[in-house]
């Protein structure tokens, strides 16, 4: 085993990347596992507007690097492309073990936000990269000129339809109410946008595929109407994530839907294994949350270290 350090944030999203730096700043051993390049989610997230600060606005990947070069400029070290495929408390603190590699650390900070939800209809499966689509940022530059649908109605589904906006002729918005779910003021610019069509109360229940393309969606009315098929060459899910907290299931307690429960120091059920960010049980899912989560959470570390409580 490597040397001792004192704390490991599995996850290099905005989360993580802001406990190394507090981390980092304390001068406490920090080290990133980081299955990607830092960044996390956000990376796949063209504009992002409501960080404050940033009037303007700045791209997600932008965000992403800034906070991994403020955490490494205080001395934050990163493991990019490292899977941490086990956790197990050991001699009073913890040992990690990522690419048959095992790390031994006083403090964890899981940091490993979400993976987007499916809809689990016919043809999504078969038709995954050939017109069923997760990310807007990558794939929306494909359907130049096409016709694409965008599934949800929370903030993700109306601002990846907006940004689906610049490529496609038409982007139908389908939604199962009759109401957004999405911050009002992104709202209005879906309203305002010209190439959005919006299709209340309907739920895709199979992507039609025909010779190794997407030719239509078929929408099911949950108001009684009858199916209606959709044609177009994209489908664009947005219907919200599940959390990535396999790694700790039988470790800390989990709530409802498998988010990390956490206290107001996001301390989890463990005592020196700390959660922040989109993986744990707090409602509002933000960059800004993430990073606050991820300070109280290095912060506390650092006084757990420091209090003598970890016998590593
Ligand atoms: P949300 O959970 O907020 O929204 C999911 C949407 O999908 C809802 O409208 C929901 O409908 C719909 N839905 C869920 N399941 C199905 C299904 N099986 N079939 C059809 N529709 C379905 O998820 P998001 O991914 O939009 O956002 C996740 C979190 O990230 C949220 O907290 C959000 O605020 C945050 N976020 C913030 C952004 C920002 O501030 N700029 C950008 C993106 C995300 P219903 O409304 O009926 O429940």
């Amino acid at each position: 085993m490597s040397e001792i350090i004192d704390i490991a944030i599995i996850g290099g999203g905005p989360a993580g990347l802001t406990a190394a730096l507090y981390g980092a700043r304390a001068r406490a051993s920090t080290v990133v596992f980081e299955t990607q390049l830092p960044g996390g989610a956000i990376i796949t997230t063209d504009w992002i507007e409501n960080y404050p600060g940033m009037p303007e606005g700045l791209s997600g990947a932008r965000i992403g690097e800034l906070m991994h070069a403020h955490a490494e400029k205080f001395g934050a070290q990163f493991r990019t492309f490292a899977k941490v495929e086990a956790l197990r408390q050991e001699g009073g603190g913890f040992v990690l073990t990522a690419d048959g590699e095992e790390t031994a650390a006083r403090a964890v900070i899981l940091c490993t936000g979400s993976v987007p939800r499916k809809m689990g209809v016919p043809g999504e499966a078969e038709y995954t990269g050939r017109g069923v689509s997760w990310c807007a940022t990558c794939d929306g530059a494909l359907f130049r000129d096409k016709v694409v649908a965008v599934i949800g109605g929370g903030d993700a589904a109306v601002e990846e339809a907006l940004f689906l906006t610049k490529f496609a002729s038409k982007v139908h918005l389908i939604h199962r109410r009759d109401e957004l779910r999405a911050t009002k003021c992104i709202q209005e610019r879906c309203f305002d946008n010209e190439r959005i069509e919006l299709h209340w109360n309907r739920v895709p229940v199979e992507v039609r595929g025909h010779e190794g393309r997407v030719p239509g969606v078929l929408l099911q009315s949950t108001t009684g109407e009858p199916d209606e098929l959709l044609e177009l060459q994209g489908v664009f899910e947005f219907i919200g994530v599940h959390p990535n907290s396999e790694l700790v299931a039988r470790l800390a307690e989990l709530a409802d839907g498998g988010w990390v429960k956490v206290d107001a120091t996001m301390m989890t059920s463990v005592p020196g294994l700390w959660a922040a960010g989109d993986v744990t049980d707090t409602p509002l899912k933000q960059v800004v949350t993430a990073a606050g989560q991820g300070a109280t959470a290095a912060f506390e570390a650092l006084r757990y270290i420091d209090s003598g409580v970890c016998t590593l």
